[in-house]
C-alpha cells in the first residue's frame, strides 16, 4: 500500500495577489509570454517580483518535446518559433524594472539547434534594453549537442544554470530523455566555453533519494566545476506526477546547505521552498566575488 506522506505547515503559503501582481500577469498576456513563475504556481511570486524584482521567462513556446515526471509543462509538438519573442521579453523585462532575470525554455528537441539561436538573441535583447539587469539563463541539454551550447555562451549570460534535478540512481525514472552523465558534461563544457561565467545547478529532493546519494552529487558537480547549487523540496504538481517520498525539515536543508559549502561551492540555496531561481540575485554578486 502507497503511503500518503502528510504536507507539513511550513510549505502552506498563501499566494500573495496584490495589484501589482495582477498588472504584472496582464503584462504577460498582452505579450504572449510564459513565466515559470505563473505556470508552476511558485510560491515565491510575491517576493520575486515584487521586493526583488525577478521573474523566470519560459521561452520558445509552452508545449515541450520531454515529458520529465516532477515537471508541470505540456508535453506535445510544439510548431511555434517566434523571431520576435526576444524583443517583448526584452520589454518586459524593462518595464518590470528587473534586477536580475532567469530566461528558461522548453527542451525544442523538434529543433536543429535546439532553439539556441533564438536563446542567445533573448539574453542579447535583454542586454541592449536593460544594462544592469543580470542575466541567468537555465536552457535543457539541447540535445546534448555542444555547438547549441556554445551558440548560448556566445551570448555571455551573467550566469549558466542547467539543472540535473536528481541524483544518478533516480534520474532515469524522474527526468525524460536527459541523463545524468550528459548534464555533468554539459556544465563541464559550458565552463570550459567561457571560463569567467559562473555555472550552477539544482537539486529537488524528497523523490527517495539517500543523504549519501545527494552528498555523491554535490562531488560530482563540483568535479564537473559547477560553482552555484540549489536544493528544495520536490512537490508534487498534480496527481499524474510522482509522490512526495519525503518532506524535508527545514534544519536539514540547512545541514545540507552546510556540507555544500565545505564542498567548495560559492553559493548554496537550500531550503523548502528553495527553486532553481530563487535568490539568483544575491548569487550573481556572490559569484562575481569568488
Ligand atoms: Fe519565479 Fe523562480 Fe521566483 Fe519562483 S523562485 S517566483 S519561479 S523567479
Ligand atoms: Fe519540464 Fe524541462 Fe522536462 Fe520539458 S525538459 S518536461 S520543461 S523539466
Amino acid at each position: 500500500k502507497e503511503e500518503h506522506v502528510r504536507k507539513p505547515d511550513w510549505l502552506k503559503i498563501k499566494l500573495n495577489t496584490n495589484e501589482n501582481y495582477i498588472g504584472l500577469k496582464k503584462l504577460m498576456r498582452e505579450n504572449r509570454l510564459h513565466t515559470v513563475c505563473e505556470e508552476a504556481k511558485c510560491p515565491n511570486i510575491h517576493e520575486c517580483w515584487a521586493v526583488r524584482r525577478t521573474a523566470t521567462f519560459m521561452i520558445l513556446g509552452s508545449v515541450c518535446t520531454r515529458a520529465c515526471r516532477f515537471c508541470a509543462v505540456k508535453t506535445g509538438l510544439p510548431t511555434e518559433l517566434d523571431w520576435q519573442e526576444p524583443e517583448r521579453v526584452a520589454e518586459s523585462v524593462r518595464i518590470m524594472n528587473l534586477k536580475h532575470v532567469v530566461v528558461t525554455a522548453v527542451a525544442r528537441d523538434d529543433l536543429k539547434d535546439g532553439g539556441a539561436a533564438v536563446f542567445a538573441e533573448t539574453v542579447r535583447a535583454i542586454r541592449r534594453k536593460n544594462p544592469f539587469t543580470t542575466i541567468e539563463v537555465l536552457p535543457s541539454d539541447m540535445g546534448g549537442v555542444y555547438e547549441n551550447l556554445k551558440i548560448l555562451m556566445d551570448a555571455r549570460p551573467d550566469i549558466l544554470n542547467h539543472n540535473i534535478e536528481t541524483v544518478r540512481r533516480l534520474t532515469p525514472r524522474v527526468r525524460a530523455r536527459a541523463t545524468y552523465e550528459r548534464s555533468l558534461e554539459f556544465l563541464r563544457r559550458a565552463k570550459e566555453l567561457q571560463p569567467d561565467i559562473p555555472t550552477k545547478s539544482s537539486i529537488m529532493v524528497g523523490l527517495g533519494e539517500t543523504k549519501e546519494e545527494i552528498i555523491e552529487a554535490m562531488d560530482d558537480l563540483r568535479a564537473n566545476h559547477v560553482d552555484i547549487l540549489t536544493i528544495g523540496q520536490y512537490l508534487q504538481p498534480t496527481k499524474k506526477h510522482l509522490k512526495v517520498v519525503k518532506y524535508y525539515h527545514p534544519d536539514e536543508f540547512q545541514e545540507l546547505k552546510e556540507i555544500a559549502l565545505s564542498k567548495g561551492f560559492s553559493h548554496c540555496e537550500a531550503g523548502p521552498l528553495v527553486r532553481s531561481s530563487y535568490h539568483a540575485d544575491e548569487q550573481v554578486s556572490e559569484a562575481a566575488k569568488a
